[in-house]
């Protein structure tokens, strides 16, 4: 199918150009790609969350856990 194909070929296009997404370990500071569970270098979890993101992401989280609880 041509759609098909040519959807193919979008998709090659936009993944192809795209280097992966790396970061430095937090750590060892190797560039590791970015989402890797564990670091390969020195071995320690989520190597490229930085401490930044994880606050973030807690006061997001305790953000909504109030707003649900308002709204109860
Ligand atoms: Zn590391």
């Amino acid at each position: 199918m041509l759609l098909k194909q040519l959807l193919r070929n979008v998709y090659i296009m936009m993944t192809s150009n795209k280097k992966k997404p790396e970061e430095d370990c937090r750590n060892c500071s190797y560039k590791v790609i970015k989402g890797i569970r564990r670091c390969p270098y020195c071995g320690i979890m989520n190597p490229a969350l930085k401490l930044k993101e994880v606050f973030f992401t807690i006061i997001v989280v305790l953000g909504v856990m109030s707003v649900v609880a308002y709204l109860k």
